[in-house]
């Protein structure tokens, strides 16, 4: 994979602020303006992160987004031009990894895409909950115990803790754990949140890290 932001944006000027902004900040940035070439695009130069806007001439960001997540879970970034758009985006679970909305600050989107690409690169440890993920050894303890966990449980923990408070819908674990498989019922990831719950709780009963969200998915709290 290149280091390569792709910024996919159709208003020029806009597009140009950000390719500023971005290579300030050290990474290197590529446009594009029509939503027709971005896919083959892609395929090709593998970009270390997408930002991706919603309405394009060609082709728009919905398909794109959808298109690409069928090949490749390179980080997305949607920009779209409404607030509301943003809830009925979460709820299509294209598998974007985080939404922004116009306008924004470029430093604000600079800022967005160093949270992504840091969030791929693995969980800090969260001592405030006593809970340690170890990605080198697939290895998470809670107050110092080891939770014994299988690699997708592992995963999903790792995906939900990165992001507390934030919901996942079903398909979106399971794009993350089955990257390859298009096969998997989304009961799936119930069964595995289930027993991932299970060995949470022998270590802190107390305490409901993971809860489910009826309809929406899963999400993971501090407190
Ligand atoms: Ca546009």
């Amino acid at each position: 994979m290149s280091e390569i932001i792709l910024i996919v944006e159709d208003e020029g000027k806009l597009a140009q602020v950000l390719v500023d902004y971005l290579c300030q900040a050290g990474y290197e940035a590529h446009c594009l303006h029509d939503g027709l070439t971005v896919v083959p695009w892609v395929q090709e130069h593998q970009p270390r992160l997408i930002l991706l806007d919603l309405m394009l001439p060609g082709k728009g960001g919905l398909e794109i987004c959808k298109e690409i997540r069928a090949f490749s879970s390179t980080p997305i970034i949607m920009i779209t031009a409404r607030v509301e758009e943003i809830d009925r985006l979460l709820g299509l679970e294209l598998g974007a990894d985080d939404y922004i909305c116009k306008p924004f600050s470029p430093r604000e989107v600079v800022a967005r895409v160093k949270a992504v690409l840091r969030r791929g690169k693995g969980v800090e440890p969260q001592n405030d909950t006593g809970l340690i993920l170890d990605e080198s050894r697939y290895r998470a303890a809670l107050h110092g115990i080891n939770l014994d966990l299988t690699a997708v449980e592992f995963k999903l923990l790792t995906l939900l803790a990165a992001n507390p408070g934030r919901i996942y819908g079903r398909q979106h674990l399971m794009d993350h754990i089955y990257p390859d498989q298009r096969i998997v019922s989304d009961r799936t990831i119930d069964s595995h949140i289930k027993k991932l719950r299970k060995k949470m709780a022998v270590v802190d009963p107390d305490k409901e890290f993971i809860h489910s969200l009826y309809g929406a998915g899963y999400k993971y709290e501090r407190e």
